[in-house]
Order: C-alpha cells, then structure tokens, then sequence
C-alpha cells in the first residue's frame, strides 16, 4: 500500500449534519417547552422543520453568511430553533445574558454587532429599555405563543410564528461550510470593566457535543430526558442543547423563571434522567424536596457546575435522596465542559467519605482537551498539596476573546489561563481551591475562601455560606464569612456557633474573623455568588 499524506475524507464537522441526524433519525422524539402559556410539545421532525423555516426567515430579512444574530431569551423551544437556524445557514448565533445590566446588554449586542434581535415576548421591555443605544441591530423578531405581533416600541419588529409560517420548511443548508468558521458566540463577565465576547467555531462545538456523550463524561443519550436549568444564554447551556439534538435526547426546556417547583414538577412529569444547574438551583431544589414529598427517582445524574458544589450537598443528594451527583468543571471560554468527577472503577470500592472528597472536586480532565497546573516553580507535583493556576487546551478552548485587547493576559503560549488556582491529586483529580482573586491572603499565607464555604455549608443551620478576604491592618487580609441560615434556625445559631463548628476542621488562623449574616447573598447574572459586592460591602470591617 502506498502510504500518501491523506486517507481519509476531509470532511467539515459542522452543525449541518447534526440537526440532520436528530431530524431524520429521531422524528417521533420530544422536545418540551414551558412558555408563558402552558406546556408546549412537539417532535424532532417538527423541530426541524421549524428550524429550517427560520433559517429562510432569516435569509428573506438579509441575514448572511457570517451575520451575528443576537437571542435574548429562556430556555424554550423557540430559542433552541435558533441554536441551529442561525449556525446551520452559515450566521452566527449570539446568545445574549438576559440578566445583565442595560449597560451591558446594549455593549454587547454591539460590540458583537447584532443584525437582527429574537426576544422573547416577556423580555421585550428589557430591549426597548435600550433600543436608543443599539447601533447594528435591523430587525427585531418577537417570540410569542401567538401569532400577532404583541405592541412595542422596537422597530422594524416582527412576529416570530407570522414569519416561520412564510418560511420555507425545506430550506437547504449548505454543505460547504468550512468548520472553522464562527457558530456561535457568548460574553462571559469581567472582574471589572466589559464583558469579554468568546466566539464559538462549528468544529468546536461539534468535537464538544461529541466529548459530552461520552459514557465517562456526562454519558447524554438518546435514552436521557434532559432538563438543563442553566440557562441557554450561558455558556451555551453547557451543550447540552446541541448534544440532545444530535442525540435525538427528549429535550425538557424550563421556560421563564423557573422556580424549583416548576422543576420538580417537570422532573416528575417527564421523568427527567440528567438535570444541569449551577450549586445555588440545586441548594434551592433541596430546600423545596425537603419541604414535600417529591419523585425524583428519574434522575440518573445530577450535573453541578460553574461554581464549587458543596461536599455536604452531593452527600445529602445521594444519601438522603439517591440521586447520583456529576460534578464538572467549565468556563465560557471551554465551550464548556473541561473536568468531570467521576470515580474511576477501583475508586467504587472506597469508604464514603473517601468517595464524596473525590465527587466534590471538579474531576478528571475530558478526552480531548490538555492540562498544565503551573506553580511558582514550574508544574506542580500531583500530590493534592501544591498549588497552581489551571491552564488549558483543546480543539474547544477559545483561543482569543473577540475584539478585545483584554486577550493578552488570558491566552498566551498557546494555552487558555483559567485564573482558578488548583491543586491535583495522584489519581489526577483537579480540585479548584479557588478563582485566583478570591484567595484570601493573610499574613503572607494562602486561605481558600471555597474550602471554608464548603465546611459551613455542612453545619445543619446553614442554607447558603460565601466567604471573602477583606482587608486587615495586620494581616494584609483576613476572611469574613457572609452566611445566610435555614428559616428554622434563623436567629438561633451565633457567630461563635459557626467559629466553634469550624475550628476542629481548620488551623486556627483559617478561621473567619466575623461571621455576618445576611438575609440573601447577592449573586451574579448566573446565580454565582458576587464576592465583589460583598468585599465592597464589608471593606470597612477591619478598619
Ligand atoms: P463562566 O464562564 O461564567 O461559566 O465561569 C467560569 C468560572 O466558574 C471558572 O473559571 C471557575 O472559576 C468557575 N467554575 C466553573 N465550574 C466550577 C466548579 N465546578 N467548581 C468551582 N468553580 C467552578
């Protein structure tokens, strides 16, 4: 055999083929949405069919290859038409924090430059907030469950239904597109200043939806019900929107607002298999299974992400209530799925408490992607003891932000800085001791604030604990704990309480200097806890 350079097709992997697999191949699979009126259902074959009515909408309106088309809705049906409309036809789909600051949203949508804007109905006021401001954007389509256009100050504005009914349902998306090119794109918010733009290639996402049905990652399938309650808006709802599709996974979209009794019903109903949501949605659904009797014997994995799940959380989800818990690991910038904590098959036989310290940390890296935890020396020892930032690779991991200098610092040889500070154990378990900037330095030693915050959290009258640095005389910092205790107890633990519960779990220096309490922590625009509101809050405490 006469051995040349290439033997095998080149071909794009791109979203095209995804859709057409979930369409062809699972037409009588569901896709369920909550709207504002009701249940909505419908199937695969529908679905695309939609979807390609929508990409011709688009074209009509003069969306073109490259075009960023913004979204700024819930999870729904409507929105997961255009997660594959807009990249399928060769646009990019620019998913849109509905939660940001008016601020932020009118930067956003035009440093990204939007052409056209999909809101949906109950957000539509948030847009004509900042409508003046929004330079790029020619067209605004409506989402609503009816088919006239409800009244509003956005123009040239049209209605959603009105303009897939003239859609062509057999549109044809090409074949040609270069898998490189842009699919998608996302802001991630800075510590200070703008948000930061990641542009998402269609090869990107497809090795990642394909990294995420892995039976050792999240294992999604076509025998999963998915519920992903973080929202389509944020880091692409972890993929798991475009791995269902491909998947022909029954989709289950929460809709607007969702409560945790919206949640436990949908997992109830449509017996829901695997669930993704940020600690603070799983924190809030322990809280109302606790309060009733509840069915969730469906669900097959627990995915918990994007900020720390509290050891003593993923203890109660299996013990109390055998709902198998998947702590993972990801950023806006790694599409995102990075880490995943699953036990490795020998890790099954240890003794629980062994178990839940390898479930709690974020896990072992994904097939496809490369690791480095760089220390003051160099990389560290995996030992689970030294420390390091977390730096990453991968045919996912963004390698710039968009337009935007702010790039130099986060990507450079090569390699994504992740800015979380790590240690990795001999088994090669990543665990995050913490963001790089919310480590609390006191008298020239480090204290992880996500260690302490995972101890409190496991004292029986604490619902929600944050834990901050905050400027000290002495010490240079000193950590502050800001907690928020279970209705039952509240005014009946004291500060004291809290110190005492921690200090045979910590040296004595580790040990928060105040314990404030506070009746909610503030969060961010993605239910994360807002450190910087709360160090600005307290500043003065030591003063
Ligand atoms: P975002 O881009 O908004 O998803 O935020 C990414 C950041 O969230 C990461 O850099 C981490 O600091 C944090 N994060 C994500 N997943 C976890 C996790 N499982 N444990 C701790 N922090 C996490």
């Amino acid at each position: 055999m006469k051995v040349g350079i290439k033997h095998m097709m080149d071909f794009p992997l791109t979203l095209r083929s995804m859709l057409e697999r979930g369409e062809k191949l699972f037409p009588k699979k569901e896709i369920v949405s909550r709207t504002l009126s009701g249940i909505h259902r419908y199937t695969y074959a529908d679905y695309g069919q939609r979807t390609r009515r929508l990409s011709s909408a688009l074209q009509t309106l003069g969306v073109k290859s490259g075009d960023r088309v913004g979204t700024f809705a819930w999870n729904n049906h409507r929105h997961l038409e255009a997660y594959f409309a807009v990249p399928c036809m060769g646009a990019v789909l620019h998913t849109v924090n509905i939660r940001l600051s008016a601020e932020h949203i009118s930067y956003i949508i035009n440093h990204a430059g939007d052409k056209v804007l999909l809101v949906d109905e109950d957000l539509v006021p948030l847009i004509e907030n900042v409508k003046d401001q929004l330079g790029s954007v020619k067209a605004y389509i409506v989402m609503s469950d009816q088919k006239e256009l409800p009244p509003t100050s956005l123009s040239p504005a049209y209605s959603y239904e009105e303009l897939l009914q003239q859609g062509d349902p057999l549109y044809a998306y090409p074949e040609d597109l270069d898998e490189n090119s842009p699919m998608g794109m996302c802001y991630t918010s800075a510590t200070t200043g703008n948000p930061k733009g990641v542009v998402y290639s269609h090869r990107g996402i497809f090795l990642h939806s394909l990294c995420i049905g892995l039976a050792d990652t999240l294992g999604l399938s076509e025998r999963d019900s998915c519920l992903p309650v973080v929202p389509m808006f944020h880091a692409n709802a972890w993929g798991l929107p475009f791995g269902a599709v491909w998947y022909g996974t029954k989709l289950v979209l929460p809709g607007p607002g969702p409560t945790p009794e919206v949640l436990l019903g949908l997992i109830e109903q449509e017996k829901v298999t695997l669930a993704a949501g940020v600690p603070t949605v799983w924190l809030a659904l322990l809280k109302s299974m606790e309060a009733g009797d509840r069915d969730t014997s469906s669900i097959r994995a627990a995915v918990c992400g994007g900020a720390a799940a509290p050891r003593d959380m993923i203890k109660t989800f299996e013990t109390k209530y055998n709902i198998p818990f998947l702590h993972a690991y990801g950023m806006t910038e790694t599409a995102p799925v990075a880490l995943v904590s699953r036990l490795k098959s020998y890790q099954e036989a240890w003794d629980t408490d062994e178990i839940l310290d390898v479930r709690a940390k974020q896990g072992l890296l994904v097939p496809g992607l490369e690791m480095k935890v760089m220390g003051e020396k160099g990389e560290v020892q995996w030992d689970g003891q030294e420390m390091g930032e977390l730096l990453l690779r991968g045919p996912w991991i963004a390698d710039s932000y968009y337009n935007d200098e702010r790039s130099q610092t986060t990507f450079s040889d090569g390699w994504l800085h992740t800015g979380d500070v790590a240690t990795v154990d001999g088994e090669g378990f990543v665990k995050l001791v913490d963001r790089m900037k919310d480590l609390i330095k006191s008298g020239g030693e480090w204290i992880s604030s996500v260690d302490l915050e995972n101890a409190l959290m496991a004292h029986p009258a604490v619902f929600e604990a944050s834990v901050i640095g905050v400027p000290h005389p002495t010490w240079q910092e000193r950590p502050v704990a800001c907690v928020v205790l279970k209705e039952a107890h509240a005014g009946k633990v004291g500060e004291q309480d809290l110190r005492d519960f921690l200090a045979d779990k910590f040296a004595k220096w580790w040990i928060p200097d105040r314990v404030v309490f506070m009746d909610k922590i503030p969060k961010t625009s993605v239910g994360k806890f807002l450190k910087r509101a709360m160090r600005e809050m307290l500043k003065d405490t030591f003063a």
